[in-house]
């Protein structure tokens, strides 16, 4: 049997946790420092550790696994492909693979809602969008400056961070990061700021300093950020405000897209026409690489091989991305799911919010999260929930909310073991007396 080496490589690989070799990885790690052991195995919404203890995970890749690990068909589909020799890489040549992801993506996603898209592989992750949508839209309005938002986030090579919000990330004033303006977000100064308004007024006074703007970069649901909203009519505020000012309107859709506010993109129904869209992380549906820019026909002026990368073509992705796309977006069976489930996380985490003072429950569809007012509450709580048994992170500018990112395929029952879970290490950290949930 051809795999008998693998199996025993993987009997051999029995590390404690945190011990070498994970000593020889960069300071840069994070996630495995919050989550310090050694995971051999993971199915739907749990991982298992080398120690045979089973988590639930509510980080989901960062919403890059929204229907969970190792789905069992798109698992058979890949094997099935592996054994008759499909082609795993293929720069940006045509493939039967690509062809049934273009078809399919085609057929249940842009047609269905009128959209025209282009299609743009770039190298297969969220940065390599962002990257060559910016490109993209700079190269069609000849202008250099870009609009993102406070709190944005959309990737760290320098294009894309110059556009992302985080200090931290940005490296400080270590790094000139130049043409983005940044702009306020929906909400950034409370509910009664009109921030679309303060962005238009801006954009056509000659001497506030801004100059007209290549594109509009924004996230409708900023994850990284702090799982900050934007309301639809500011979206359309927004989309109206790019068209006034000859800017395209570019939506991140890496974090949002692919259902986690409920539906296959998260502006659908929002009534606004972006240029550009960027999807990444769970389009392939496997947690395999993969990223696309879509374009309005207009604004697909690249020339052949202007903006390239080796790892365009990625076919495993594009086999496992197929079979996400139609068992989950054949019907609305998923989008009812979110709904339901969303309803859950959110009753759960009001719940919770009742008992930490001045916390706020933020997010739609099943992008939730609990801002607890401060990084170190928040990581304190994140901290405790591993202790129990579930996986879950924070987010925000100071690392204040803890998010709710549980595969948008959690069966309930588990989704309400790991809201439990939650729930008893907020009280833990609160060191409350209460019992609900
Ligand atoms: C994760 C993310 C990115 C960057 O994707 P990478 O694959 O990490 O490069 C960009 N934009 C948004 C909204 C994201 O959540």
């Amino acid at each position: 049997m051809a795999f008998s080496t693998v199996d025993d490589l993987t009997v051999s690989m029995t590390y404690e946790p945190n011990a070498y070799p994970f000593e020889r990885e960069s300071e840069v790690r994070s996630y495995s420092r919050s989550f310090p052991t050694t995971f051999v195995r993971a199915a739907g919404s749990t991982m298992t550790d080398s120690s045979g203890r089973t988590y639930i995970d509510f980080l989901a890749g960062c919403s890059t696994l929204n229907y969970g690990h190792n789905d069992p068909d798109m698992t058979e589909a890949l094997m099935s492909y592996l054994s008759r020799q499909g082609l795993t890489h293929g720069l940006d040549l045509q493939t039967e693979a690509k062809a049934e992801f273009i078809q399919t993506f085609i057929d249940l996603i842009l047609d269905p809602r009128g959209l025209p898209y282009r299609l743009q592989f770039t190298g297969p992750t969220g940065t390599n969008a962002i990257e060559a949508a910016l490109k993209l839209a700079r190269k069609v309005t000849g202008r250099s400056t870009v609009i993102s938002f406070t709190n944005g986030f959309h990737g760290v090579t320098i294009g894309a961070l110059a556009a992302t919000g985080n200090r931290q990330h940005r490296m400080g004033p270590a790094i000139a990061l130049p043409g983005v303006t940044r702009a306020l977000y929906d909400g950034y100064l409370g509910a009664s700021v009109d921030t679309a308004e303060m962005l238009d007024q801006l954009l056509s006074d000659p001497s506030s300093g801004y100059d007209a703007p290549a594109a509009i970069l924004v996230e409708t649901v900023q994850g990284e950020g702090g799982i900050n909203t934007a309301r639809a009519s500011w979206m359309r505020d927004i989309d109206a405000i790019a068209k006034k000012h000859g800017a395209l309107l570019i939506v991140d859709d890496i974090q949002a897209g692919c259902g986690r506010t409920g539906t296959f993109f998260s502006f659908d129904s929002m009534g606004i026409k972006p240029d550009i869209v960027t999807l990444s992380k769970s389009l392939s549906g496997f947690g395999l690489p993969m990223a696309l820019v879509l374009i309005h026909p207009d604004h697909d002026q690249w020339l052949p091989a202007e903006h390239n990368g080796t790892f365009r073509g990625n076919n495993l992705a594009f086999v496992t991305a197929t079979i996400a796309l139609k068992k989950f977006w054949r019907n609305d069976d998923l989008r009812e799911d979110v709904r339901r489930r969303g309803r859950l996380v959110t009753e759960a985490l009001t719940n919770m919010s009742l008992h930490v003072p001045g916390s706020v429950v933020k997010g739609r569809g099943l992008f939730l999260g609990l801002d607890v007012g401060s990084g170190e509450r928040a990581g304190a709580i994140c901290h405790q929930a591993f202790h129990h048994g579930l996986v879950i992170e924070t987010s925000g500018a100071r690392g204040e909310v803890v998010k709710v990112l549980a595969p948008l395929t959690t069966p309930d029952v588990l989704l309400t073991s790991g809201l439990e879970i939650l729930h008893r290490a907020v009280e833990e950290h609160l060191d409350l007396r209460f019992t609900t949930i």
